[in-house]
């Protein structure tokens, strides 16, 4: 037979397999499991920290078989098969969801033909250096574009809250089949790190070609190819190769836009063949604190050393909008995240280690569409399309951070200087390479954010003694934590409402917000393609 349960341990008894091999036997007593004359094997499956209170505990979860061999872990590699061109889809963008959704066409034999407007990650490495050194941005090869999208060059959290919505356990097993370490299997919070996760991309591009899938780095996807047979459908792709200026066509029997949700353009390329497909949903923007990392320790821990960096999350409402803290990056780095050179946008990142002297995570605040001022939602309904204009604000938001920055280098405030109205005389180091420059964000960020800002941050330092403090680094403009617009799509065929053929997938299409729920999501749209052409 075999039984789950859960074990309480100290940090200094998590090496100790004699305890724990004693406490998992005293939780079979308890729960009256007869296991005498058998043998038992536990399998680890999960660990998480409790850290609320000054002794620390851990919550280690087993699988128990008693009497039974442990069942060998599904090998996803063995489900995929050569592709032989019969069939083929497009992939619109190679980010999270779209490479999982070429591994589960494999599953069918059919070929993903992939398009990205970004380099494959080894020349995409360049791109980056250049601009976290230099502050100079390549606008289709950057933190957000290029081979495995946002997450390659991210810090590669993989917990997802969304579990219900697919198999979050086969996404972590294939990033194992590529190099991510088996701990990702177990841990409560699984993280890859950006030093690990170039590989793992790398590895899942030859593989993907291998298999018989093409990938077209450098291309831009600028105009569908539609019919009206007679309900409008996408037939193919025009694209751009980026490094010679052609034009070229390209047909597939299916069509998944996995573009992220950076990519402005593509929302004005479905809206001039049908705005009733896009609907305007809620997001959220706001700025990054960054504290030194041992001040965020220190306070999590109450004062006891620890092997990893601590985590937090708050939240708080303020008249009437969440205000919350979302990726936060224990020991990372805040980076530059534009992607356009009229902008300015940051977000955050990680190693494997977690041991930068630093600790950040974005602190945004809900914005709902009808929260968006007018003169956008005019704006947009001139363009053909008012589901645009959270877009419009966010893009004009974006502008504005540039405005009162330089280049890449991001306006910042001491945490304190926001909440007392002050310009900052001087600023904290920090990791945001490309530098910083005081300014008021409290002044010119828009008030109906900046104001909730304030009453959120002392919220914060009240669920967190410490938090507010002269060390903490406001950084501006976390915008790109959720996409403005949601592309429609059938709840069951999960084909678009309105454009036959056409599948949105992923974070830009309105259906995940990182990088595991993504990749299940480009999993669950391959499955529903598959099950119609195969
Ligand atoms: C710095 C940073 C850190 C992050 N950290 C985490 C984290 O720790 N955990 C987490 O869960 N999430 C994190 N995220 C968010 C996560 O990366 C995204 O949620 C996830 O990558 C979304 O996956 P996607 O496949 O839907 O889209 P994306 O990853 O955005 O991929 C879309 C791809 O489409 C391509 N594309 C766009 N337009 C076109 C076009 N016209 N033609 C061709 N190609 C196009 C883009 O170049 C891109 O490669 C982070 C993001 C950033 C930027």
């Amino acid at each position: 037979m075999t039984t789950e349960l859960s074990i309480i341990i100290t940090p200094e008894e998590e090496n100790n397999q004699a305890v724990i091999s004693q406490k998992i036997l005293q939780a079979l007593d308890q729960k009256h499991i007869d296991y005498k004359g058998q043998k038992v094997t536990p399998v680890f499956e999960k660990k998480s920290i409790d850290a609320r209170r000054a002794q620390i505990k851990l919550f280690m979860r087993y699988k128990v078989y008693i009497g039974e061999e442990p069942e060998n872990e599904d090998d996803v590699a063995m489900r995929w098969k050569k592709a032989d061109g019969s069939k083929k889809v497009i992939i619109i963008g190679c980010g999270p969801a779209g490479l999982y959704a070429a591994f589960r066409l494999f599953e069918s034999g059919i070929t993903p033909i992939i398009i990205e407007r970004g380099s494959a990650t080894a020349i995409r490495k360049n791109d980056i250096d250049n601009l976290t050194g230099q502050g100079e941005l390549n606008e289709n090869s950057n933190f957000c574009y290029g081979s495995g999208g946002a997450g390659t060059f991210s810090d590669g959290k993989l917990y997802t809250r969304s579990n219900k919505r697919g198999d979050i356990y086969k996404i972590y097993r294939i990033f194992v089949e590529f190099g991510a370490t088996e701990n990702i299997l177990t841990d409560a919070h699984p993280h890859i790190g950006t030093d690990k996760l170039p590989k793992i991309i790398d590895a899942m591009e030859k593989k993907i070609v291998e298999l018989g899938g093409q990938i077209y780095f450098n291309h831009l996807f600028t105009e569908f190819i539609t019919e009206r047979t007679p309900d409008l459908t996408a037939k193919g792709v025009k694209v751009t190769d980026l490094k010679t200026g052609e034009q070229k066509e390209l047909y597939a029997d299916k069509i998944i836009l996995a573009t992220g949700h950076s990519a402005a353009d593509i929302y004005k390329i479905i809206a001039d063949v049908e705005p009733a497909c896009l609907e305007a949903k809620t997001f959220a923007v706001g700025v990054r604190v960054e504290h030194p990392r041992a001040l965020i320790d220190n306070i999590q821990f109450h004062g006891q050393q620890m092997s990893q960096a601590a985590e937090y999350r708050l939240t708080a409402q303020e008249n009437g909008r969440g205000v919350y803290s979302f990726c936060m990056c224990p020991g990372g780095y805040i980076v530059p995240c534009a992607t356009r050179t009229d902008q300015i946008v940051i977000n955050g990142m990680s190693s494997s280690g977690r041991n930068s002297q630093w600790s950040n995570a974005a602190i945004v605040v809900e914005r709902r569409p009808e929260d968006i001022p007018e003169e956008f939602v005019k704006i947009a309904e001139e363009q053909g399309c008012r589901a645009l204009a959270g877009l419009y604000w966010r893009t004009w938001l974006e502008q504005l951070t540039q405005h009162y920055g330089k280049g890449q280098y991001a306006p910042a405030q001491r945490l304190t200087d926001f909440l007392n109205h002050k310009l900052s005389d001087s600023l904290p180091v920090t990791s945001y390479k490309p530098g910083v420059i005081s300014s008021r964000l409290d002044e010119w960020l828009p008030k109906e954010i900046s104001e909730r800002l304030q009453m959120a941050f002392k919220d914060f330092g009240h669920q967190m003694r410490g938090f507010v403090c002269d060390d903490a680094l406001l950084i501006a403009s976390e915008t790109r934590t959720s996409t403005p617009v949601r592309i429609l799509r059938n709840k069951e065929t999960l084909e678009c409402e309105g454009i036959k053929n056409l599948y949105p997938c992923g974070e830009g299409s309105g259906y995940s917000g990182g990088i595991g729920s993504s990749a299940m999501d480009g999993e669950r749209v391959a499955a529903a393609i598959a099950h119609t052409l195969v």
